[in-house]
Parts: structure tokens; sequence; C-alpha cells
């Protein structure tokens, strides 16, 4: 998706008049880069409205890095933090329920709930999952639906079938490579060796063990990127005539498997890595 200084200004248009019917706002974000996969513009826009923060896709992320988010959100952010997988119905119905169930003020109807976030985060997922049916077309669709109706649910909260979506950040270069590892920005928007090589770098720093396993590679294990790639494109046969490797190809390999979790549950950012030094 391409966002343009147009759909920018719809989405904020979108969510000021959203707002003031909301009752709780679950901001969606991707458990293995919670910065990265936020967008601060929610931070503006719902000041008045009480926040869920929604680390979903925690299936595929470390369950070391998720213990610490939560607890660096819990502290940090006013509101409640809670991690989930939400392709799994039961349990994001009752984490985002019982969230919902603290932080709702309005305790005479059902809570009316807005889910919001970049693309790719899971939002029709958990949309589909709170409400039991489906309601929104999961995939990437940066249109904004215009008419507004809420789900019934037989529950105590109403959802909102048009989801927020927001846009990514990618001002920074690592937040933007993290945020293609991911698969949170389109294939033909990235450039494959590049993440490949910036995923590497980090896997080979965080995540020897995993890669060991997974390539089964041999001593002595690559020390670079390049050497890393070069080892699973060599494994995995990505080689082009003349037996020369297919660097594209070996940087797909190693960014799918990273997406679908074949290399282990791996996150791509840690709160210590973010935590600012307080002024001296
Ligand atoms: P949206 O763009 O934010 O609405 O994201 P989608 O709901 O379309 O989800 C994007 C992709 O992530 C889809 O392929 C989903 O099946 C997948 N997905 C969503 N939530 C989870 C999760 O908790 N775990 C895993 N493993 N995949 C998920």
């Amino acid at each position: 998706i391409q966002w343009f200084p147009g759909h920018m200004l719809e989405t904020k248009e979108f969510l000021r008049q959203m707002i003031p019917s909301v009752d709780v706002v679950l901001e969606v974000l991707d458990a293995r880069l919670p910065i990265s996969s936020a967008n601060p513009l929610l931070d503006k826009i719902c000041k008045s409205v009480p926040r869920v923060k929604v680390l979903n896709k925690k299936d595929l992320a470390d369950p070391n890095a998720t213990t610490q988010w939560l607890t660096y959100f819990n502290e940090k952010f006013h509101g409640q933090c809670v991690a989930i997988n939400g392709t799994n119905k039961t349990e994001t119905w009752k984490t985002v329920d019982d969230a919902v169930k603290t932080i709702n003020r309005n305790k005479a109807r059902k809570a009316r709930v807005m889910v919001a976030g970049i693309p790719n985060t899971g939002k029709s997922t958990i949309m589909n999952s709170l409400a039991g049916k489906k309601i929104a077309k999961t995939g990437n669709t940066p249109a904004i639906t215009r008419h507004q109706q809420r789900a019934g649910l037989k529950n105590k909260i109403d959802v909102y079938d048009t989801p927020g979506i927001l846009w990514p950040i990618l001002e920074n270069q690592s937040g933007a490579c993290r945020l293609a590892a991911s698969g949170a920005i389109s294939d033909t928007a990235m450039d494959y060796a590049e993440v490949a090589h910036f995923t590497a770098d980090y896997l080979l720093e965080r995540y020897e063990a995993q890669l060991r396993e997974r390539y089964r590679l041999k001593d002595p294990f690559p020390s670079t990127a390049n050497e890393l790639i070069e080892a699973i494109g060599t494994r995995r046969g990505c080689l082009k005539k003349g037996g020369i490797l297919n660097w594209q190809k070996a940087s797909e390999v190693l960014i799918r498997e990273l997406r679908s979790g074949k290399i282990g549950r791996i996150s791509l950012e840690f709160p210590r890595d973010h935590l600012t030094p307080s002024p001296e």
C-alpha cells in the first residue's frame, strides 16, 4: 500500500468523526515489533478515549520479549496492554473482553469498541474473532468503508465493523526494515536483499541457536550477514546457472521463513533497545 497525504487526511478525519461515539480503542500492534508497528497519531487523536494496546501475533513472537513488553507498557502506558493470538477466537474474546471491562467508563450499555492499527497487524482477524463471524475482510486494504455498522454481539461489547487503518511510519531506516521483515510493507515496495541483510545481522546477534537448528549450519558458523544468507541459499539450492548464488532467492527464503515462524518465535524489538535514557 502506498500512503499519500490524501489518505492520511482521510484517516485522520475518519478517526476524528468516530472517536466521540467510541468507548474503547483497541490499538493493534505486532507483538514482534510493538514500537515500529505503532502510529503515534492514535496518541494524539485518542487522548480522550480509553485504549487497550493489543500485542497481536504473540504465537510468532519471542515469549521473553512479549513478557518484557507487557511489563513495560503496563508501567508506562496509562491503559491496558494485553498479548494475544488473534486467530484464537476464544482467547481473543476473553482477553479483550476482560481488558475492556476494566477500563470502560460507561457501564450502562455495551462498550463500543473500535479496532485501529497499521495494515497487517491483524485487525480484521481480531474483529472476526470478537464477532464470532466474518465481519471484516482480512488482508491489506487502505480503503475506508463509509458506512459504519456495529456488529451485533451476544456479549458485552460492540465492535465497529470498520477498523481505523493507520499508515506505517517509515521515517527511520531500521524501523522500516523491521516492518518489511514482519510483512507489514508490501513486497513490491521493499528491497528483499536490503531487508534480508538487516534481518540476518539481527538474527546473528540475538537468535543464533534458532538459526543453527533451522538451517543445520556447520561450523565455522557464519559471522556476517552475507555469510549467513550465502549459507542459507546454498543449503536451499538457491543457485543460478554455473552454481552462482541467487541472492534474491536466498534473501526471500530468510524473510519468508522468518515471517511464517519457521525459524522460531522471534521478536524484532525489545524494550531495552527502545528506552530513552533519562536526562542527567
Ligand atoms: P489487518 O490488515 O490488520 O486487518 O490484518 P489481517 O487481520 O488481515 O491479518 C494479516 C495476516 O496476519 C493474515 O494473514 C492473518 O491470518 C495473520 N494473523 C493475524 N493475527 C495473527 C496471529 O495472532 N497469529 C498469526 N500467526 N497470524 C495472525
